[in-house]
């Protein structure tokens, strides 16, 4: 599953794509539903739209357009790509058709992606209970510390959590608590407020390097031209259970916090 990184490197990559005029000369669905139904209001079915801006809240990319907005979530298994003629393959789902004559083609075998138009983007409900986003000013507030440790759960249930700060998947809570120095189990309650700044500061530092290394490149993501992401070789602690941890040598543990995997070095985290 794609994190805020890819979804971000994805997003610049789509937005650099824009053709000139950025105009869709129609909006194809080729399935009923993704996780939600594929539907457009009948006065838009047939419409031209001219897209303004590509943007992200969460891991949700937002065409601005003339219309409103239409979002986009990768969901499980969901990818977009750029082709310069159409070429449908088994499960493409929905098809911009641009007025510069290429075709950007969203393909989901699991279909757990959501593709949806709103009026506008207070309407979403999709966003309407998240959290500040890490590049934010919000997220630099003291109000999000206070929120990271008003919780006795796990801290790395409380970093996952997208109304305490959007963001922060499986591989990078691993990444970011290791960073920190701080075990993934110990309750938000008990890490002390100057560590928790600490976590928050390095939780923005870890997305904005995945970011630059152009992602993740678990399971099923490319980005839009079919190139890997590249981050996965600079893991620290996720996926790397019984390797030697790179600060102190000793083996890393994994087990599950909540269901995820979840891996941590118990001489560098306490
Ligand atoms: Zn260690």
């Amino acid at each position: 599953m794609p994190e805020l990184p890819e979804v971000e490197v994805l997003r610049r990559d789509l937005e650099s794509r824009l053709p000139k005029p950025a105009r869709i000369s129609r909006i194809h669905f080729f399935a009923p539903k993704l996780r939600t139904p594929l539907q457009l209001p009948t006065a838009l079915e047939k419409a031209s739209w001219d897209v303004l801006a590509i943007g992200r809240r969460s891991k949700f990319l937002i065409f601005e357009t003339n219309h409103g907005i239409l979002i986009s979530h990768l969901g499980m298994s969901g990818y977009w790509r750029v082709e310069a003629a159409l070429n449908l393959i088994k499960h493409d789902h929905v098809v911009l058709q641009w007025k510069s004559g290429e075709f950007w083609v969203y393909n989901d075998p699991r279909r757990f992606g959501v593709f949806e138009f709103y009026p506008s983007i207070d309407k979403v409900k999709w966003f309407s209970r998240l959290g500040p986003e890490p590049f934010t000013d919000e997220f630099m507030s003291d109000a999000v510390v206070r929120s990271m440790r008003s919780s006795g759960r796990a801290i790395k249930s409380i970093i996952m959590d997208a109304q305490v700060m959007v963001g922060v998947g499986n591989i990078y809570a691993s990444e970011a608590l290791f960073r920190a120095g701080i075990n993934p189990f110990k309750s938000g309650r008990k890490v002390p407020y100057k560590k928790m700044d600490e976590l928050r500061r390095v939780i923005r530092t870890t997305l904005l390097n995945a970011i630059k290394g152009g992602g993740s490149s678990i399971r099923d993501y490319v980005h839009a031209g079919g190139e890997k992401g590249r981050f996965q070789d600079k893991h620290l602690v996720y996926g790397r259970e019984g390797k030697s941890c790179v600060k102190c040598g000793t083996i890393i543990q994994s087990r599950k916090c909540q269901g995820r995997s979840t891996f941590w070095c118990r001489v560098c985290q306490s």
